[in-house]
């Protein structure tokens, strides 16, 4: 009797106390608050071990190598992480089948959320899992009416497997791509953010929706006024909007010029480096001192939710975590 008494109230005290739900995220941020997201994955699941995929990256380490992402997460949560995000990025349903693996979509991507449930269990902290759902291996070839179902899917599966929000990670991808995404995500009853990235065009010193993971080394992409494409999104998407996989020199500017375009939330997370075949290279990076006094600058701008992209590091993301009010 004196044993089940303590189990109970065991269960009461860790539903009262340690269990966080999306709307803790949410009073926080109506209350003006600073949410801090975690860093780069694929870099510290390298950085402790993990090989990743040429293709799909680290999305199979959930299957092949759990306890490093459970570690990966753990490190960001020990950071101060308030939201960790799935290693699901490239386990999206229309990569996984270009690349044979068709039939592991649901193994991978569940697995992903569970483990991430798991670290967040065991750690006592108030931090909620995000679901990156994501536009990888869409390209632009592909039409509309092809791409949702892909995206329906993966929606699905990590709705399903109890994560408390979804990131659409759009990143690098076109106007039309991420309004897909968005209409598919209306479909499902879970808090829906966006992230996605910007480039600039310095002949036209212009601001453009698209990508260069690095000024200084890799190629610009665009697809079109970022103003005008965040007047766009906001037709369909009232949720937070992120600017995510940018290089870290045009993040003010681009919070700026949503700012001015969007009541919604905003936020940030930049790349610390640059990719260059097979790996993400973080030389010339920035220390986290430096990282913290440029998201300093972003939270005056009117970001609330922080973080880092590809080659962001747990010490990066505990420089920001000072940011928390
Ligand atoms: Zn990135």
């Amino acid at each position: 009797m004196a044993t089940k008494f303590v189990v109970t109230l065991t269960l009461i005290n860790r539903d009262l106390f340690f269990f966080m739900s999306y709307s803790d995220i949410e009073n926080k941020l109506n209350s003006g608050k600073i949410i801090i997201l975690d860093g780069g994955m694929g870099a510290e699941l390298e950085k402790l071990g993990a090989s990743m995929d040429n293709n799909l990256w680290s999305g199979r380490c959930s299957v092949d190598n759990p306890e490093i992402v459970y570690k990966a997460h753990q490190n960001f949560i020990q950071s101060g992480s308030d939201i960790i995000t799935t290693n699901t990025y490239a386990s999206t349903p229309i990569s996984m089948k270009e690349y044979g693996y068709e039939n592991h979509i649901e193994e991978w991507n569940k697995a992903s959320v569970k483990i991430a449930k798991n670290v967040i269990d065991n750690s006592n902290s108030n931090v909620c899992v995000a679901g990156s759902v994501s536009t990888y291996g869409s390209w632009d070839r592909i039409e509309p009416k092809f791409l949702k179902p892909g995206f329906l899917k993966q929606l699905s599966i990590l709705s399903e497997a109890g994560v408390d929000l979804i990131i659409l990670e759009a990143m690098t991808s076109s106007t039309r791509t991420i309004e897909t995404l968005l209409d598919c995500s209306n479909e499902f009853d879970i808090s829906i953010w966006l992230s996605i990235s910007c480039a600039l065009d310095r002949d036209r010193n212009q601001l453009m929706l698209g990508y260069q993971e690095s000024i200084s080394n890799s190629e610009a992409f665009f697809y079109g006024d970022f103003e005008n494409s965040i007047n766009e999104f906001k037709k369909i998407h009232d949720g937070p909007i992120l600017i995510a996989h940018s290089d870290i020199k045009v993040i003010n500017q681009g919070i700026q010029i949503i700012k001015s375009n969007y009541n919604g939330v905003i936020g940030a997370y930049p790349n610390n480096g640059f990719f260059k075949k097979p790996h993400w290279n973080v030389v010339e990076s920035i220390s986290p001192q430096e990282y913290y006094e440029e998201a300093k600058l972003w939270v005056e701008s009117g970001a609330q939710i922080i973080g880092g992209c590809c080659g962001v590091s747990p010490s990066h993301i505990k420089a920001l975590s000072v940011l928390k009010n």
